[in-house]
């Protein structure tokens, strides 16, 4: 049976290795605060030392960190995956970073003798519970054929999108898109309060149109009720932002819309929400 790694127990990682282990694989896990790797341990996962030790121990090994500096971490250093993969030995990167961090990790495990792919999600915290992620998969598509069985474990529809560096950026718009929307949503619903109309008939008479989405289905009563508890920490949806206008810069396309959302998002991380969800960007709309 393939041995996987997995590094990063987050919000995000926790969930997906424990699909891993309940579909029964063989999974080794690391994560810097070694006390989130106990529940996983409970159910079967062996704890790795140090991330050199789980790429040397795995056939693939997955991560899903922070941000670009916390992937690079991970990959980076006399105790990163970089010093312990090699024999073409699989590293799967999931973290949201932009492209050219992504690029940076797979020149560094290539030469290292290990192949490489990107594989950032979408879907918050209950779709990696239900293992019906979007895996957004680019890089070595043996790598790709080899962790199919993980990917149809951890979610519902993994396109490979093709050179490393096409899922970070498909990562990228489609969280813009999201952190816009959102931010709109937030504004919609102040708006809607503040003009003493009722917030459960501006949600229904959205919900009924055509705008509807799952997204304002599940944030639309916790903006109501003001209840913030964390599926996707604030702080990382404003990386995110950060990266697409990033990107655009580079790309000498105007972004004005997600500029301004970013913004939003900057100032509700600056008032100390950061770790609280991402529906917190309307405590500082309302
Ligand atoms: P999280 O709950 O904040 O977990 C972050 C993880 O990164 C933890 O395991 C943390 O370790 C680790 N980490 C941070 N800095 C590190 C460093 N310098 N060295 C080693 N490990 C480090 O985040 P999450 O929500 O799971 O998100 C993880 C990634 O998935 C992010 O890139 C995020 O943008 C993306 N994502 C999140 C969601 C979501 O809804 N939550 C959805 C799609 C994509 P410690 O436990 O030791 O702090």
């Amino acid at each position: 049976m393939k041995k996987f790694g997995f590094i990063g127990l987050g919000i995000m990682g926790n969930a997906m290795a424990l699909n891993l282990l309940k579909a029964g694989f063989d999974v080794t896990v690391w994560n810097r605060n070694p006390d989130k790797c106990t529940e996983l341990v409970n159910q079967g996962a062996h704890q790795g030392k140090s991330p050199k030790e789980v790429a040397t121990h795995c056939d693939v090994t997955f991560t899903i960190v922070s941000d670009p500096a916390a992937a690079m971490a991970i990959c980076n250093g006399p105790e990163g995956v970089a010093a312990g993969i090699g024999d073409g030995r699989c590293y799967i990167d999931m973290s949201t970073v932009d492209d050219a961090t992504s690029q940076s990790i797979a020149t560094t495990i290539i030469e290292a003798g290990g192949r490489f792919l990107e594989a950032p999600v979408s879907g918050t915290k209950k779709p990696a519970e239900d293992g019906t992620l979007i895996i957004l998969a680019a890089g070595d598509k043996s790598v790709y054929d080899e962790a199919l069985p993980a990917f149809e474990v951890m979610g519902k529809m993994s396109p490979y999108l093709g050179e490393v560096g096409q899922g970070a950026k498909m990562k990228l718009v489609l969280n813009m898109v999201m952190g816009g929307m959102l931010s709109i949503f937030s504004e919609g619903l102040s708006l809607g309060l503040k003009a003493d109309l009722d917030g459960q008939q501006i949600l229904d008479i959205l919900d009924a149109g055509a705008m509807a989405n799952p997204m304002f289905k599940v944030k639309g009563p916790m903006l109501l009720d003001e209840n913030y508890t964390t599926s996707f920490p604030l702080k990382h949806m404003q990386k995110d932002m950060r990266l697409a206008v990033d990107l655009g810069d580079k790309l000498n396309l105007t972004l004005p819309t997600a500029a301004i959302a970013n913004e939003s998002f900057k100032q509700a991380r600056k008032a100390g929400a950061g770790d609280e969800d991402i529906a917190a960007i309307y405590k500082i709309i309302k």
